[in-house]
């Protein structure tokens, strides 16, 4: 099921010019009502319940009715971030309760290495190679078609 706001709990990110589950969400689906000052999910049908705004959401205000698959049917699903791991707390239907807790970074803040070590200059970025071609298709260059 889509993902909804818990209208008690939102803030409207404190009126920030973009709010944190409008910048995050994949398909541009959260939206803001300034007169209310809360956000909430204007296209249902298109979400895929991807978990980002719920992540996200500073005031935890987001939640998803989770698939049965995910967790057990009934249960409710809260992630809260850290800023080294990420803790996931699920209430059962009888109110026991499980958290789950997981780190989320290998490499120290700020110290990732961008682009993976690889520094795409304009050749690559315009190139329809993928990243390992043409040696992985055991070539020396990728054929192009003659104009
Ligand atoms: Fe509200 Fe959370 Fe969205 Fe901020 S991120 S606007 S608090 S639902
Ligand atoms: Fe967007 Fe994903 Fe949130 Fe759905 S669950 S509103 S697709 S960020």
């Amino acid at each position: 099921m889509p993902s909804f706001v818990i209208t008690e709990k939102c803030d409207g990110c404190k009126a920030l010019d973009k709010t944190a589950c409008q910048y995050v969400c994949p398909n541009d689906l959260m939206i803001l009502d300034k007169e209310k000052m809360k956000a909430y999910n204007q296209e249902p049908d298109m979400c895929w319940e991807c978990y980002s705004c719920v992540k996200i959401c500073p005031q935890q205000a987001i939640d998803i009715r989770s698939y049965a698959d995910f967790v057990p049917m009934g249960a409710s699903v809260v992630p809260l971030r850290g800023s080294q791991d990420i803790m996931w707390t699920v209430k059962f239907r009888n109110g026991s309760i499980k958290r789950f807790k997981f780190p989320i970074r290998t490499t120290a803040e700020g110290q990732i290495e961008i682009s993976g070590g690889f520094n795409p200059g304009k050749d690559d970025l315009d190139s329809q190679a993928l990243f390992t071609e043409p040696e992985s298709l055991g070539l020396d260059n990728i054929p192009t078609p003659k104009k």
